[in-house]
């Protein structure tokens, strides 16, 4: 079985914190994956990130929906 990783390729810490939501600094909306809603409104699915407390090295970047009808060009 794969036993998931909780540790920093980068430095090898395992002080990993998990599900950060990824946001803009000046507060000006969310980043994230675009997608189509029904109404085929563009609706952004917001990114999460998993970081590394001990060097800052994001580990995995991720959306915690999937099967969203992306947007693409
Ligand atoms: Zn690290």
């Amino acid at each position: 079985m794969e036993e998931k990783s909780r540790k920093c390729p980068y430095c090898g810490g395992s002080n990993i914190v998990e599900g950060v939501r990824v946001d803009q600094t000046a507060d000006a909306g969310r980043i994230g994956l675009a997608h189509k809603t029904r109404l085929l409104v563009i609706f952004t699915e917001p990114f999460y990130a998993d970081v590394c407390d001990d060097c800052g090295t994001i580990t995995r970047i991720y959306v915690k929906e999937t099967g969203k009808n992306w947007y693409r060009k």
